[in-house]
């Protein structure tokens, strides 16, 4: 029997493999995540075969309400709200690990009053690392939730010597278990889990609610990690590599995110703000645009776009927060029946959460072959003729690249200033997440079209029927 369970956890670990090779592209995304999905139903069934399982009628139960809560929030979640779901489901995670962790110990213990034989250092180690990685995943994932949806404040809030606080929490936690013995500690295991759920709100709380992504990536991985460690308490190879498929892929997201924004994990966790408040001071105010910038309306952008050979759209926040991707897609459609090249530039970062961009285009069925990385279309924008930005501002901010005093230089940008003509669709002049002006709104080939994305794309769809 237990041959016939590696077994089964060998071809859920090849399914789970598969299915994040498939995630790296929109198109095969969806197999990915059916071939995940199976991987994980057969690792589930195969585990309750198990001979440890005593008793169904808790598990019966708890697949059931699981399941069905599970299934609602997919269902009923906003495309905006997804930064927030993925945060709260790693805190479950987390908490699971956390909790499998506490129940282990409680039975081991029991074997080891009654003078028992108990396991050996390894589980000893496992199971305080399942315990301690779940709880920071836990209250970090709670934070990041609130931040998300406003309950907590999103604003960075500066905690006073973080680090050294939160070291001193780390160190405290590894002195405890040196002087402790693993199952004469009641008390010390309390403390190191209450010591290791304060570690995951003072972890999280500084962070700006706009670098959430980036944390809900690490406590992915922080999640991973944990049922990895759950999976040596509970000896599941299942969940080991389960556990390490997601703890690796999770780095290697937040890797990627943090180059995408030129700044270092260790920015994002301990750096606060993305502007510090010295910067800030040096941020020029309005007299920055006064009298520089040209406009236009929907009406004359069609004029242009009329004429156009190529166009490439520039998705942004802004696009996600108009919901303005179907009035996109229409638009797009439109130019393309005109035998007008249409693209879309994906910035790595665009948005709130990774992905964001290309998520919000696929729901609105633009091709997939239209959409176009940063590293692509970059060498194309100086033969393209009209560029059009709706709801982005970083992104394509000339300063980064040209500025070395900007806060941002260095973070990679879309070249769209080399455009013959740049539109960039917006409610005001208002800033984006990093809180600094933008060279581009009054370069000499731009036009800023104010108004909220989905309904400025609408005028302009209306005004080229007419034309
Ligand atoms: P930005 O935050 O730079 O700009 C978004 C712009 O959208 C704002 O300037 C705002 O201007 C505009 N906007 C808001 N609502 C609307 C609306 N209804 N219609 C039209 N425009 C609107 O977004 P970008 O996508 O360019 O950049 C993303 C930023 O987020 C980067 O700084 C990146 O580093 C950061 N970030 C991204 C992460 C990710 O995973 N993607 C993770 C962490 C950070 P106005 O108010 O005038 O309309």
């Amino acid at each position: 029997m237990s041959q016939i369970i590696n077994f089964s956890y060998l071809i859920a670990a090849v399914l789970f493999i598969v299915g994040l090779k498939n995630l790296s592209s929109p198109k095969t995304a969806p197999r990915g995540n059916m071939l995940g999905a199976i991987g994980m139903l057969i690792a589930v069934v195969v585990t309750l075969l198990d001979k440890g399982v005593v008793s169904y009628g808790w598990i019966f139960i708890a697949v059931i309400v699981g399941s069905g809560i599970g299934a609602y929030m997919a269902k009923t979640v906003q495309m905006t709200n997804m930064p927030q779901m993925v945060a709260i489901f790693n805190g479950f995670g987390g908490g699971a690990s956390l909790l499998v962790a506490g129940a282990a110990y409680l039975e081991m213990s029991q074997v080891f009053n009654q003078g028992g034989e108990v396991p050996g250092l390894q589980w000893d180690i496992a199971l305080i690392l399942s315990a301690l990685i779940g709880a920071v995943t836990l209250t970090g994932s709670v934070v990041a939730f609130g931040k998300l949806q406003g309950i907590v404040d999103e604003q960075a809030v500066a905690i006073p010597k973080l680090f050294i606080k939160s070291l001193g929490i780390a160190l405290g936690i590894c002195a405890l278990l040196v002087i402790a013995d693993p199952f004469d500690m009641g008390l010390f295991f309390l403390l190191v889990i209450v010591g290791s759920l304060v570690l995951g709100v003072l972890l999280v709380m500084p962070i700006g609610g706009a670098d959430m992504p980036v944390v809900i990536a690490l406590l992915n991985s922080y999640s991973g990690l944990a049922a990895a460690a759950t999976g040596f308490v509970l000896h599941n190879n299942g969940l080991i590599i389960g556990g390490s498929l997601v703890g690796a892929s999770g780095l290697i997201l937040t890797n990627i995110m943090c180059k995408a924004m030129n700044r270092s994990l260790a920015n994002v966790l301990f750096g606060g703000a993305i502007v510090s408040d010295t910067d800030k001071a040096a941020i020029p105010g309005k007299e920055f645009y006064e009298g520089k910038v040209k406009q236009a309306d929907p009406e004359e952008v069609a004029m242009i776009l009329e004429n156009a050979q190529s166009v490439v759209f520039v998705p942004g926040y802004g696009l996600a927060v108009a919901q303005a991707q179907h009035a996109n897609q229409e638009l797009g459609k439109l130019l393309q029946e005109r035998n007008i090249q249409v693209r879309h530039a994906i910035h790595p970062v665009a948005g709130r959460m990774p992905g964001h961009m290309n998520v919000l285009l696929a729901e609105a069925e633009v091709p997939y072959e239209q959409m176009v990385e940063m590293d692509a279309i970059n060498p194309d924008f100086s033969r393209t003729d009209v560029v059009i930005i709706l709801g982005a501002n970083d992104v394509v901010n000339p300063a980064a690249r040209d500025d070395p005093k900007s806060p941002i230089y260095g973070m990679p940008i879309l070249d769209v200033d080399q455009a013959k003509t740049v539109f960039i669709v917006k409610r005001s002049l208002s800033p984006g997440f990093a809180g600094i002006p933008n060279q581009l709104f009054i370069n000499e080939n731009s036009l800023m079209v104010f108004g909220d994305a989905k309904d400025v794309l609408q005028k302009m769809i209306q005004a080229i029927k007419e034309l």
